[in-house]
């Protein structure tokens, strides 16, 4: 039988999946990337990937399964998370991390510094520094490695014809002949008029995704059937200010180590144990859409096991306080409410008061000195996108498959139900990696 020749579109999470699957079923792979020297998404992200039923959750005691992350996914976006596509996630996550780890051999572990709402279980996992600068680099030299695929950079898929597709290189069109179509392009975070008409509350956060996260899968296949548009990944423990060309990240963690967070008023505004995406939406209707986030020593020690934090606070973002009145000067609050919102916290913390906001966990009482930093609300990475059967194929409204055409990732749809409150950490990696499996395993096999 002739080799069969598989075309990825997009090197970031799942296109780099979705390239290994293939070659590792025995297809050649052309993995198309419009511009290596650009951070992905996936290199801009925390790294952590949600999968239930794998081998560091057995070593760990951790009993999961793919129908309990499935039921807590349709728990926490009410039921309203694309069906077919979550069941796919849910059941093929954990064999895409065994693979990454057997096959890419990428040194994963499952990440237990914090709980996160959403997840039942721990069933996040990572690779040593929890950063996805770290899982990118790891899965390139993978890429790299594996003989059967071609990594062809500064090449964009613009379109797509009936026996392969359309490339742009700078000058020249071309066009390249493939059995197979993955399009792994990302979602529309960077596509203001995308976003402008499909999840116009998205548009108003800053974009802290990949920069050519544009779209394309939604433009080259306008006959796709698409869904969950408006929904999105929202962030919002991101800086305002970009620091040495770079916007710092303090990570979702914090909240869950015993942060707060209070707006110009010096008031807390929002239970801060809600989702982080959710989180997002409150603190973009604050004044400036902006807010101070605060936590103590014991949550700034834990949280420097995540990478963007350690990067943060290398750049100066992490302010150190002694007391209530250092932390009112260093950031403009009024003292004496700040020192009552403390006060409060505190006593909730304690379990000496109900919070009026509702926040259930504390962790522990905030105790000086205090850090603090200035956050603002982010948009990770859209949410929505073509609907995907079990093999990772792109459907038509009619339900359809539309011949050899594949999609992972952003440019497919997500498993985060509607709005921004329907995005779980982790939730976005593990569908990139299982679409992505199983579109390179689809697409080589025919
Ligand atoms: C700040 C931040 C933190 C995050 N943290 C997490 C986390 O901890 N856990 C989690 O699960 N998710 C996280 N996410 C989300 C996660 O990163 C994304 O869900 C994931 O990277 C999407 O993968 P992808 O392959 O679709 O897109 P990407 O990783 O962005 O890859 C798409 C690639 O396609 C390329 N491309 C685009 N258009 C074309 C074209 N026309 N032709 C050729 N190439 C093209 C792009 O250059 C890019 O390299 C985070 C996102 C952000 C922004």
């Amino acid at each position: 039988m002739a080799e069969r020749l598989v075309l990825v579109a997009g090197a970031g999470a799942a296109g780099m999946m979705a390239a290994l699957a293939a070659a590792a079923r025995g297809a050649r792979v052309r993995l198309v990337e419009r511009d290596l020297a650009e951070p992905s998404t996936l290199a801009l992200s925390g790294g952590l990937v949600a999968a239930a039923g794998t081998r560091w959750q057995q070593q760990a005691g951790i009993a999961d399964s793919p129908a309990r992350f499935a039921e807590d996914v349709q728990i926490f976006t009410r039921g309203t998370a694309e069906r077919g596509v979550l069941a796919s996630v849910a059941g093929a996550a954990a064999r895409a991390l065994h693979f990454l780890a057997d096959v890419a051999g990428l040194p994963l572990h499952l990440h237990t510094t914090s709980n996160w709402p959403g997840h039942s279980v721990p069933r996040l996992h990572a690779t040593p520094a929890e950063s996805g600068a770290e899982l990118a680099t790891l899965l390139r030299q993978a890429v790299v490695r594996e003989r059967r695929i071609t990594l062809e950079d500064g090449t964009e898929l613009i379109g797509l014809l009936p026996d392969g597709v359309l490339l742009s290189r700078p000058g020249a069109h071309l066009h390249a002949r493939a059995d197979a179509v993955v399009l792994a392009t990302g979602g529309y975070g960077a596509a203001p008029d995308l976003l402008a008409r499909h999840a116009p509350a998205a548009a108003r956060a800053v974009h802290v995704g990949g920069r050519l996260s544009t779209g394309t899968a939604l433009r080259v296949v306008p006959e796709a059937a698409i869904a969950c548009m408006d929904a999105y990944q929202g962030q919002p423990h991101v800086s305002p200010h970009l620091v040495k060309g770079v916007r710092p990240r303090f990570g979702a963690a914090l909240p869950a180590l015993g942060a707060i967070m209070v707006n110009r008023a010096g008031r807390r505004f929002a239970r801060e144990d809600m989702g982080p995406s959710e989180l997002t939406a409150h603190l973009l209707a604050q004044p400036e859409g902006r807010a101070v986030e605060i936590w103590d020593s014991a949550a700034q020690q834990a949280a420097m096991a995540g990478g963007p934090f350690r990067r943060a606070v290398e750049l100066g973002a992490v302010a150190t306080c002694p007391d209530a009145a250092a932390l009112a000067a260093r950031f403009g609050l009024p003292e004496a409410a700040l020192r009552g919102t403390l006060a409060e916290a505190l006593r909730c913390a304690l379990g000496e008061a109900e919070d009026p906001l509702g926040r259930r966990h504390w962790a522990r009482p905030l105790a000086p000195p205090f850090f603090g930093a200035e956050i603002t609300g982010a948009l990770a990475h859209s949410q929505g996108g073509l609907v995907v059967d079990g093999a990772a194929r792109v459907l038509r409204p009619d339900g359809v498959p539309i011949p050899r055409l594949f999609a992972a990732g952003g440019a497919a749809c997500g498993i985060s139900g509607h709005g921004a409150a329907g995005y779980v950490p982790g939730n976005g990696l593990a569908q990139s990696f299982a679409l992505g499996l199983l579109a390179g395993e689809s697409a080589a096999t025919g």
